[in-house]
């Protein structure tokens, strides 16, 4: 791949997202295309082989082009030459069926509906105009013969609706995935730190009208480096998903755990006090302590805090939780400190 910038993907990023969701798509292609194909095949009396021959090659280059775009100079054009070259198969079948008459006319949107996701919008612009000239060129170049039977106007409109279906679903599929990436941590299952700061305004907002109090508990793996050091980074993985399930574990439902980045946990209690969100830390300790993890003895210390009710200030009841952590360290680890 060239480290280039192109007209179809201004930057990097760009490029990676489009490898990533022509990955995700490329199935769901090819089954849209061969749903197409086998509503041509239903009318194969009518059109003979060709059209149907030419819908298999454009799953074909779907195919191939998508195998073989990360060893392309610019991947993405590779891309859309792929997609353009349906456009252009199924423009063909529109014009053995009858040209601009063509029950299949509705067809060209289908490939229309991959386009934002992989392409932006630049992408969308330039794919419409394409689409648009392709309908103009079989309007004004292709004679317009006796469509098929009306049955086949049915069959094809629902060919259409059920392609754009597999697409969209295949689309919202990979959205839901990447919401769900951008919140939750990969390696503890705990939500991530932008989880954390929109809970924290919802929380603020429902306090604020609740009254009720809100409590804090920030943890931290003791001497956590020493394990890195002494056994290698992935017993510490290892290490940091125990410990993360050991803390889950000793949970509500309704509280919310955190993995804030390293080796650092908070945990949030909608309705505690300090005194209850104390007690759940000493728990939270000793579910942690009660067992070696891996054949490590690994402790945690722990910071509580809490509001006194009401309307809050998320950052300070953080930083409030935060002291009283380090004030743990500082008193030996293994403890929990109350702000
Ligand atoms: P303390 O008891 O004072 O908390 O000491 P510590 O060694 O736990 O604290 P420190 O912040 O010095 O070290 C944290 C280490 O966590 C440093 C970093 O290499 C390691 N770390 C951060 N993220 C990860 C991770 O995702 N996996 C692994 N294995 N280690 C990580
Ligand atoms: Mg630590
Ligand atoms: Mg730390």
């Amino acid at each position: 791949m060239d480290a280039r910038p192109t007209w179809l993907c201004p930057d990097l990023a760009a490029r990676e997202r489009l490898l990533d969701m022509d990955e995700r798509l490329r199935r769901p292609r090819v089954a849209a295309l061969g749903l197409l194909g086998a509503c041509v095949l239903a009318a194969l009396p009518y059109l003979g082989w060709r059209p149907l021959v030419l819908l298999l090659c454009a799953v074909l280059v779907v195919v191939v082009v998508g195998r073989v775009a990360r060893r392309l100079p610019a991947p993405e054009y590779g891309l859309a030459l792929s997609w353009a070259f349906s456009q252009i198969m199924i423009a063909t079948a529109i014009a053995t069926t009858g040209g601009i008459r063509s029950f299949v006319l509705s067809w060209l949107v289908v490939p229309l509906v991959t386009l934002p996701a992989r392409f932006g919008a630049r992408g969308v612009v330039a794919g419409v105009g394409f689409a648009g000239v392709l309908v103009a060129a079989i309007a004004l170049l292709v004679p317009v013969s006796e469509p098929l039977p009306l049955w086949y106007a049915t069959t094809a409109m629902l060919a259409t609706l059920f392609s754009v279906a597999i697409l969209l679903l295949a689309l919202m599929r990979s959205d839901v995935d990447h919401r769900t990436e951008a919140v939750v941590d990969g390696l503890t299952g705990m939500l991530n730190r932008r989880a954390l700061e929109h809970r924290l305004e919802e929380l603020r907002a429902q306090a604020a009208v609740s009254g009720q109090s809100i409590a804090a508990i920030a943890a931290d793996i003791d001497h956590f480096k020493r394990i890195n050091d002494e056994h290698g980074h992935a017993r510490g993985d290892a290490v940091l998903a125990e410990v993360a399930q050991r803390l889950r574990g000793g949970l509500r439902a309704f509280d919310l755990a955190y993995r804030l980045g390293g080796e650092e946990f908070l945990v949030l209690l909608p309705g505690a006090d300090v005194r209850e969100a104390t007690a759940l830390a000493d728990e939270l300790r000793a579910s942690v302590g009660t067992a070696p993890i891996d054949e490590l003895d690994v402790t945690v210390s722990f910071g509580v805090a809490a509001t006194g009710g009401g309307a809050f200030n998320g950052a300070e009841l953080l930083a409030a939780a935060d002291a009283a952590l380090y004030a743990a360290k500082a008193g030996g680890r293994d403890t929990v400190v109350t702000a």
